[in-house]
């Protein structure tokens, strides 16, 4: 039977007290991307054991910081190991000048073998990487942002990044075996949600509702307190470090 497990390397929005920035470690053994890389990613990481040194694909949903500024410290304790292992990027079209640069100022960075390759999720193009196939689709945000379903074996995963809700994903969340989306905002604060292009607490609820198992992430402290009264199963809230097994 093939498993893979989704680790939970960041579970908050852009500043929350007990949660890193979002990012979660698909690990199927032999083939691991990172989805984002907060902040504190690697070190979650590395407390629940990971040899974050050892990651070699990462794929950034979007632009914005806290979505990507644990990447360059990836590459910079890369730049420490003896054999310098590559690190292949993948990204949408809008973030790759941003990424380049961000990177390019890692000091020694020159000694890695680096790509960014393009993803654009207007065109769903896939990619492969051994036995995980990744599709984007495009989500509703302030900047082009990609929205994922991944698949392994007879698995399937989808994840939002940040945006409002999309018709898309839900489809794709309907026949999915983990369905993750955002909850950056409580369901009150609606107009918020809408104006910053992002997900209310309720509208997350209703994105994974026929997933078999939901789970919301990119939680902010304002949407804390709400996000942990659900109560009905369907959208867990999990903890960095959790590790979520799939078969
Ligand atoms: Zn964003």
């Amino acid at each position: 039977m093939s498993c893979l497990n989704v680790v939970v390397a960041g579970s908050g929005s852009t500043l929350h007290p007990s949660r890193g920035q979002t990012s979660l470690l698909i690990d199927a053994g032999d083939s691991m991307i990172l989805i984002d890389v907060g902040c504190t990613a690697l070190n979650t990481l590395a407390k629940i054991g990971y040899e974050v040194s050892q990651i070699n694909h990462v794929f950034i949903t979007h632009g914005h910081y806290d979505h990507y500024c644990g990447l360059p410290l990836l590459l910079f304790i890369k730049t420490f190991m003896e054999s310098h292992s590559a690190l292949d990027v993948y990204t949408v079209p809008d973030a790759r000048q941003l990424i380049y640069s961000t990177l390019k100022g890692v000091r020694g960075s020159e000694r890695i073998k680096w790509n960014i390759n393009i993803i654009d999720p207007d065109k769903r193009d896939k990619i492969n990487l051994r036995d995980i196939m990744i599709k984007p689709f495009p989500a509703k945000h302030t900047i082009q942002t990609a929205s994922l379903t991944l698949r392994y074996s007879d698995i399937k995963i989808v994840i939002s990044s940040d945006t409002r809700p999309t018709e898309e994903y839900k489809r794709e969340a309907s026949s999915a075996d983990l369905a993750v989306h955002e909850a950056t905002f409580p369901s009150k604060m609606l107009k918020d949600a809408i104006a910053s292009k992002h997900s209310t607490v309720n509208e997350a609820l209703s994105q994974i509702s026929h997933a078999t198992l939901g789970v919301l992430y990119h939680i902010s402290p304002l949407a804390e307190s709400e996000a942990l009264s659900i109560k009905n199963g369907k959208g867990l809230i999990v903890n960095d470090g959790s590790i979520i097994k799939l078969c």
